[in-house]
């Protein structure tokens, strides 16, 4: 059998039921009882707020036969015929439906004739700004000069899109986003009425989740319960979200807190890995900054999500922070949330915005601008790059010890071809080696300087040209963060150590070297070149050009020089 859906079941009858709209409400409510009843109407708003159940309640109101105090009664035979749908005199039109059109065009023509038993014939067009021209001629006209007997009830969740010459004719309701905590109460009372077990907890996820449409969080909650009878858990609730736990987020928050780099990019691989939603979780670090931000500027709002039981643990993070710090981590983390789409490295951008936050955190005399210094006071081992302490390592011939400043901070943008070039100096080292051996150079640095560490996290070895590593990127901030000239002294260092060879390190964008490759597809240059390598080897050795070629349908062209 056929279960009817719970926000149908139990949609409001009255308007005491109708949740979050009371500033339509009291309108209407005003409007009804003083006799000033308009023929148009437009219920204006985002989807699951209420429109057309207020359609059918103003129905209902105008038509029922209880004295004017009462309505709508739902008793009268008017009530309980729109209550079971069935009363001719209301008709809903779907204009996002085929019909939608000619439905309009019969309504022109059939506008003329009285309601069967009610006072009005009531119109509901849901969605109206999906009607075509046409369509909204031939509506204008009627708004134009409307029978007595007709009220319109446009609805739309996109009002911008309805022109102007019928906006005119209506009175206009614009419908609110339900908030949270009435969301949670109207839930809690849905299920006592069901006999449906819910965590609180699990109410409130649900709620936010729905992000202030009611229809949406009464049919996530039936869908719960759906499930399995032996109530609705937090976890289930995250399980069928595909969210990550907020416990995920308080220990990332924790981890920004201490600037504990490991910890947090730990803490973030783990959730992307355990199959939460990169941005749904970048959704839930702004939730959560933004919610610690008014907590620490004392705003007096609480967000609607934190629970009592939570505050005190929120309090003591939000004191960890400061004011500009927060607000900067909530600008990083809603960036990495329209940025992460998955693909190449979905949790990169969450990395990032976890990197960039610890990095503006950490107090100017432990950022290593000026002198190169271990970033973390956890990092307790001697930096090793400085000329004085003796590495034990030969130098490699071609290097110069101290780069010209000119060097520093620059990004190099080099010209992809260069990539061609995959021969190593000696022939013994290539990015495919190097990449295998990355969590190894990885580990060298994270004693000496932690940050840079990370950073290293976001790049992949692209080529070896000469005695240099080309190390590719996809965040410019990254990629001229690493190519500062300390930075690059630590990297040259600490691959010395690990290849017992000095390389130089070059930084470039690995962006910029797709859209260097897009472009010179278009140009179509011809392939060839004496050493050239075939298409697939280039493919295989070098990850940017992969991703080019898979992500983005790149060609592999060689420049001849
Ligand atoms: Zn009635």
């Amino acid at each position: 059998m056929a279960v009817q859906a719970l926000y149908r079941k139990w949609r409001p009858r009255t308007f005491d039921e109708v949740v979050g709209q009371e500033h339509v409400v009291r309108t209407l409510r005003n409007a009804l009882t003083s006799g000033r009843i308009h023929h148009a109407y437009l219920f204006a708003g985002p989807r699951g707020t209420g429109k057309t159940t207020m359609a059918r309640l103003l129905a209902k109101a105008v038509n029922c036969l209880a004295p004017e105090n009462q309505r709508p009664c739902n008793e009268c035979t008017i009530c309980q015929a729109i209550n079971e749908g069935r009363l001719l005199d209301l008709i809903e039109i779907d204009a996002a439906s085929n019909t939608g059109v000619d439905d309009v065009r019969e309504l022109r023509e059939r506008i003329g004739f009285r309601p069967n038993e009610a006072r009005y014939k009531v119109y509901v067009i849901d969605e109206v700004h999906m009607l075509s021209n046409a369509a909204f001629n031939a509506l204008l006209k009627t708004l134009e000069e409307p029978p007595p007997h007709a009220i319109f009830v446009l609805a739309t969740t996109e009002s911008h899109k309805i022109p102007a010459t019928v906006l005119s004719r209506c009175q206009r309701f614009d419908f609110r986003r339900i908030p949270a905590a009435k969301i949670v109460a109207r839930l809690q009372w849905l299920a006592e009425q069901e006999h449906i077990r819910v965590d609180r907890e699990a109410l409130t996820l649900v709620a936010h989740q729905a992000t202030g449409s009611m229809r949406d969080a009464e049919s996530l909650l039936d869908q719960l319960a759906s499930y399995d009878d032996n109530g609705i858990t937090v976890a289930e609730v995250r399980a069928a979200l595909g969210t990550g736990a907020s416990e995920t987020v308080i220990q990332v928050t924790d981890a920004l807190t201490r600037s504990d780099v490991a910890q947090g990019l730990g803490a973030i691989n783990t959730a992307v890995d355990e199959g939460a939603d990169p941005r749904q979780f970048a959704r839930q670090m702004v939730e959560h900054l933004r919610a610690l931000l008014l907590l620490r500027l004392k705003s007096g709002i609480v967000p609607s999500h934190v629970s009592e039981d939570q505050r005190p643990q929120l309090e003591e993070q939000a004191s960890a922070f400061s004011p500009r710090s927060l607000a900067r981590a909530v600008r990083l983390f809603t960036q990495a949330a329209t940025e992460a789409k998955g693909g190449w490295q979905p949790q990169l951008p969450l990395e990032m915005a976890f990197i960039e936050a610890t990095l503006l955190d950490e107090p100017e005399s432990s950022v290593p601008s000026r002198q190169p210094a271990p970033a973390s006071p956890r990092a307790s081992l001697p930096a090793r790059h400085s000329t004085s302490s003796p590495a034990p390592t030969r130098p490699a011939p071609a290097r110069s010890v101290s780069p010209s400043p000119s060097q520093s901070s620059r990004v190099v943008l080099e010209s992809a071809s260069t990539y061609g070039s995959l021969v190593p100096g000696d022939g013994s080292l290539t990015p495919e080696t190097l990449r295998k051996r990355w969590s190894e150079l990885l580990n060298i640095l994270r004693p000496r300087n932690l940050s840079l560490e990370a950073l290293m996290r976001s790049c992949e070895p692209v080529a070896v040209e000469g005695d240099v590593v080309v190390l590719g990127f996809t965040h410019n901030f990254h990629c001229s963060k690493v190519g500062e000239e300390h930075n690059k002294q630590i990297i040259e260092d600490a691959l010395s150590s690990l290849i017992g060879q000095r390389y130089r390190v070059r930084c470039v964008l690995a962006q910029q070297e797709r859209t260097a490759r897009m472009s010179r597809r278009s140009t179509s240059e011809p392939v060839g070149g004496k050493a050239a390598l075939s298409a697939e080897q280039i493919i295989a050795e070098d990850p940017v050009v992969r991703a080019a070629v898979e992500d983005l349908g790149a060609q592999i062209v060689r420049r001849s020089e």
